[in-house]
């Protein structure tokens, strides 16, 4: 190396760092700043419908969670959510020494920043009566500040009827919840029954965390409620989930004609969701078949040898698949990681094969099942 260039490298190494070393003299390490940036889940549209992620549970300060509202929503964009709602509880508010007891407060704090970071923001509130009947979602609501806060007198019905008169969608939370601790709280209560046959109930938590209330996915698909996931979570979303491959927090897959919140409540009330909570979704049959066939794709055979014939089968989706073979003879278990495609083999002469897949499930007892014809 000449004199001139090593001369010239020092001095351009001194230029360099004493451009970062500004004239307050303080280094500042950007390279440590979290770069603003926005999650995709990798999730197709289905039947001219909008596929859109929605967490519709969850709390802050202003009930009994851990966080500002603001937070909600940072984190709600950089977990590629379209949808959201601050959903805390009326009748519990544990931070009421130190947070003034507003029901309204988390909503006015958040709307601005949710509608800045184009994210669809639903006003809601958390019903909390004891168990039985236990805690009712409303979202789409007015003013929060009718509702009934005592939960220890007997006004449960008075308090959904609150929800009920503001035109919101109700839907009935983690109905297994302290199922061990009270007996008979999971069943399909009398007090459910009359709110469904008044059509004052509309849907039901089949995820709520990481619980799977599998008998609740039986009652919405009998009596045509939206089928619900959510996070409910109190706490930071990092500091609760193992976020990476395929676990995101729990949602609802919402089949939107746009992305609106109009056409949210719309698709709501049609009952057009899927619930997703890690590796496993949970719908009416018609929604999770749709689903599964937009994600997954099952190629012609690319290869020939002797009596086999060799597939290709291809998950173009962040959701997570796990199939297993129920009739014909060929690959017996097919394990689909987001975006990943798996060899499938199977005789020449084998027409279609037939599986199960293990992580979709259309009833508690009953999992989709998908058949994929051998061309
Ligand atoms: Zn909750």
């Amino acid at each position: 190396m000449s004199k001139l260039k090593l001369f010239l490298l020092i001095f351009l190494g001194t230029a360099i760092l004493s451009q970062a070393q500004t004239e307050d003299g303080v280094l500042r390490m950007n390279e440590f700043r979290n770069p603003k940036k926005r999650q995709i889940i990798q999730i197709p549209n289905i039947d001219g419908f909008q596929t859109l992620k929605s967490d519709l549970h969850m709390h802050t300060v202003f009930s009994d969670g851990h966080v500002w509202p603001n937070v909600r929503v940072q984190e709600a964009w950089q977990e590629g959510l379209d949808v959201m709602s601050i959903t805390d509880h009326i009748e519990y508010t544990p931070h009421s020494a130190d947070v003034k007891v507003s029901h309204n407060r988390a909503w006015e704090l958040a709307k601005d920043l949710a509608t800045e970071n184009n994210l669809v923001f639903i006003k809601g509130t958390e019903i909390t009566r004891n168990t039985p009947p236990g805690h009712f979602n409303a979202i789409f609501i007015g003013d929060a500040s009718d509702y009934i806060e005592d939960r220890a007198n007997e006004k449960d019905k008075p308090a959904v009827m609150k929800a009920v008169e503001q035109n919101a969608f109700i839907f009935w939370n983690h109905p297994g919840w302290k199922v061990n601790s009270i007996e008979g709280s999971y069943e399909w209560i009398d007090f459910v029954d009359e709110l469904k046959k008044e059509n004052n109930l509309h849907g039901i938590e089949v995820f709520n965390g990481f619980g799977f209330h599998k008998k609740a996915l039986d009652w919405a698909v009998d009596n045509n409620l939206a089928v619900m996931g959510t996070s409910d979570i109190h706490n930071l979303v990092v500091h609760d989930y193992n976020l990476g491959d395929y676990v995101h927090r729990t949602m609802t897959l919402v089949f939107a004609k746009e992305r609106t919140a109009e056409s949210v409540r719309e698709a709501l009330d049609a009952g057009r969701t899927v619930a997703w909570a890690s590796k496993y979704i949970a719908g009416k049959e018609e929604h999770v078949r749709n689903l599964f066939n937009a994600c997954v794709e099952f190629g012609a055979s690319f290869h020939t040898k002797g009596e086999r014939k060799y597939f290709e089968i291809r998950n173009y989706s962040d959701l997570y698949f796990e199939l297993e073979l129920e009739s014909g003879n060929g690959t017996e278990k097919i394990t689909l990681f987001p975006q990943t495609a798996q060899v499938v083999t199977a005789p020449a002469d084998q027409k279609s094969l037939t599986y199960k897949v293990a992580t979709a499930f259309i009833r508690s007892d009953k999992n989709l099942l998908v058949e994929f014809p051998l061309n």
